[in-house]
């Protein structure tokens, strides 16, 4: 299964994400997960993407595809694949879909995890995750054991001006990609309001049994 989950930020696409590469037994690429370990790593793509990621703006195309495409090459990737944050612009799907059809591979879906903006901003600030076990908790809805709590990582682009500027890169820059999988039949559309389990039910549903 080679697939997409596409959302605005704060939809729920890293906790979705984690629970269905493990039932597709499928590799798990996170665009942003990759963009901060770089820049954690301090090398010279991190350094560029560091100052665009921390104002909530897009890292340029020609740095983000260069990683994704060399990243869905590696062998892990054979069995197939869920790309969580990428595609964010329309060049970014037009180059994936270049690089499948040369490979000869297809996509078999795009989820578009729907929430309304009002939603993103409290879910995304309220976000922390723990760096140990990879967990994605929320203060409120998901609260962290007391345990970790101390462990826990905020990200510096969950604040609420960084976070309303992503949800506006989304509609402008992200939101031109739904068409494009729209044309080719492969976009399912899930309401993304609700407990993460249900979610999660939802999307295994328009997978498995259609739209
Ligand atoms: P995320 O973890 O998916 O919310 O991504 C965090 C940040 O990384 C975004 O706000 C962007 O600055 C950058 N980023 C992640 N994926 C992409 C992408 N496909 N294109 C451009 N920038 C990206």
């Amino acid at each position: 299964m080679r697939m997409i989950l596409v959302g605005p930020p704060g939809a729920g696409k890293g906790t979705q994400a984690a629970r269905l590469v493990e039932r597709y037994s499928i590799t798990h690429i996170s665009s942003g997960d990759m963009l901060r370990a770089a820049a954690k790593e301090g090398t010279a793509l991190g350094v560029q993407a560091g100052g665009f990621m921390k104002l909530g703006k897009l890292v340029p195309d020609e740095v983000v595809i260069g990683m994704i495409l060399e990243r869905i090459k590696k062998p892990d990737c054979a069995k197939g694949f869920m790309l969580d944050g990428f595609p964010r612009t329309r060049p970014q799907a037009e180059a994936l879909d270049a690089a499948m059809v040369a490979a000869g591979v297809a996509l078999d879906a795009v989820v578009l995890i729907e929430v309304p903006d009002p939603l993103l901003e409290e879910r995304a600030v309220g976000r922390r995750s723990d760096p140990v076990t990879g967990a994605i908790y929320h203060l409120k809805y998901n609260p962290p054991p007391a345990e970790i709590v101390d462990r826990l990582v905020h990200r510096p682009d969950d604040t609420a001006e960084a976070v309303n500027t992503r949800v506006q890169k989304y509609h402008s820059e992200t939101s031109p990609i739904i068409p494009f999988y729209l044309d080719k039949g492969i976009l399912k559309r899930v309401d993304g309001v609700g407990d993460p389990d249900a979610i999660t039910q939802r999307i295994i549903a328009v997978l498995e049994t259609g739209p």
